[in-house]
C-alpha cells in the first residue's frame, strides 16, 4: 500500500515537472479530422504557425485523420496520451454529431479538456462552374427541373457540408443525392471537375476558388450578408425566401481528457495570443473568418458554448428529420 502510494506520489511529481517543462522541444500535432487542404485544414495550419512563438518556438505539425465527417480524428484525441502534444482542431461538427450520427465513437462532453474557440466561418453554396444559373432565382429554378438528378457533396456523414446540405435540401423540399468525400477539399476538386453539381462549405475554403472563378457562388448561409469584399454582393439564404436558415461554424481547439491543468492553461494562454496576432488574423478576414476575441476562448466559456449548440442543434436536427443512420 505504502509502494504505491509512493509510486503514485512520484508519477504525479514526475507529471507536474513534465507540465512546467512543456512543451520543451518534443513537436505537437494537432490533428485534423478531415483532409488537408480543405477549410478546417486552413484554419489548423494558421494557427499552428501563430501559436509557435507563444509555444516556444518548437514544431506543431498538422496531423490530417479523415473520415466519418471527423469522427476519425477526433476518436483517435479522444484516446490519446493526455500529455498536450496531441490536440484536435474540429469545428461545429463537435455539436452537431452527437445528433447526426448514432454510435458516435468519443463523448464530445466527457473525452475532451477544451482550450478555446478559435474563429467563426459562414458558409457559401456554390456550384460547378459549368452550372448556367448565374444568380440565386435561376439557381433554384434548375433545381426545380432537375429534381432527383443533383449531387451535393459533402464531408461525410456529420460534417458542417452534410449539416448545410441536408438543411437546404429539407428547406428546399427537394431530395439530392449525397456525394461524401473525406473533407471539402476533395469535394471541391469535383465540383472544379462537374463530378457533383453543388456544396456548402466555409468560406476559408470557397474564397480562393471563387475569386479564381473556378466554382459558381449563390448564397450565403448568415443571416446578415457579409462585408469581405469578394462576398458582400451574395445573398443571404435568408433573403431568398428560406425563413430562419443560418449556418455558422466555428472551429474549437482540444486536448484528451486528464492532460495535466498546468499543460492546459500554457496550450490556453498561448491561444489567446495567437489569436491576437494580426497576421493570423489578416489571414483569417481575408477568408471571410472572424477570429474569436469573446468569453468562449476561455476553456469554461468554450465548453458552455458547445453545450448550448447541441442544445441548439439538437432539436433542429431532429425537427428537420434529417440524421443519419
Ligand atoms: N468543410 C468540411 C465540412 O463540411 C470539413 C473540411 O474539409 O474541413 O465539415
Amino acid at each position: 500500500m505504502n509502494k504505491l502510494f509512493a509510486f503514485t506520489a512520484i508519477a504525479a511529481a514526475a507529471l507536474s515537472v513534465h507540465a512546467q517543462d512543456f512543451p520543451g522541444s518534443k513537436p505537437i500535432s494537432i490533428v485534423v479530422p478531415f483532409a488537408a487542404g480543405g477549410p478546417t485544414d486552413r484554419v489548423a495550419r494558421d494557427l499552428a504557425e501563430a501559436l509557435r512563438k507563444p509555444l516556444g518556438g518548437g514544431s506543431i505539425v498538422v496531423d490530417n485523420v479523415p473520415g466519418a465527417g471527423s469522427s476519425i480524428g477526433a476518436a483517435k484525441v479522444a484516446r490519446a496520451n493526455p500529455d498536450g502534444y496531441t490536440l484536435l482542431l474540429n469545428h461545429i461538427g463537435m455539436s452537431t454529431i452527437p445528433t447526426l450520427v448514432r454510435n458516435v465513437p468519443f463523448k464530445v462532453e466527457s473525452d475532451f479538456e477544451y482550450l478555446g474557440i478559435v474563429n467563426d466561418v459562414p458558409m457559401t453554396l456554390i456550384a460547378k462552374p459549368q452550372m448556367a444559373a448565374n444568380n440565386y432565382k435561376e439557381l433554384t429554378a434548375w433545381i426545380a427541373a432537375n429534381k432527383g438528378k443533383i449531387n451535393l457533396g459533402n464531408a461525410g456523414i456529420g460534417s458542417a457540408s452534410h449539416l448545410c446540405g441536408l438543411l437546404y435540401q429539407t428547406a428546399m423540399k427537394t431530395e439530392m443525392t449525397p456525394v461524401p468525400y473525406k473533407g471539402t477539399a476533395p469535394a471541391i476538386t469535383d465540383l472544379i471537375g462537374g463530378q457533383i453539381d453543388l456544396l456548402c462549405d466555409q468560406t476559408t475554403n470557397t474564397s480562393p476558388q471563387i475569386e479564381a472563378k473556378k466554382v459558381k457562388p449563390y448564397a450565403v448561409t448568415t443571416s446578415k450578408r457579409l462585408t469581405t469584399p469578394l462576398l458582400k454582393d451574395l445573398p443571404t439564404l435568408q433573403e431568398e425566401g428560406l425563413k430562419g436558415f443560418e449556418v455558422t461554424i466555428w472551429h474549437g481547439l482540444y486536448a484528451p481528457k486528464g492532460t495535466p491543468p498546468a499543460v492546459t492553461k500554457k496550450l490556453n494562454d498561448a491561444l489567446k495570443v495567437a489569436l491576437k496576432d494580426p497576421e493570423f488574423i489578416k489571414k483569417q478576414e481575408g477568408l471571410g473568418a472572424v477570429v474569436a476575441a469573446d468569453g468562449r476562448v476561455e476553456p469554461e466559456g468554450h465548453k458552455k458554448f458547445v453545450a448550448a449548440e447541441i442544445a441548439k442543434w439538437s432539436p433542429i436536427i431532429k425537427a428537420a428529420g434529417v440524421y443519419a443512420d
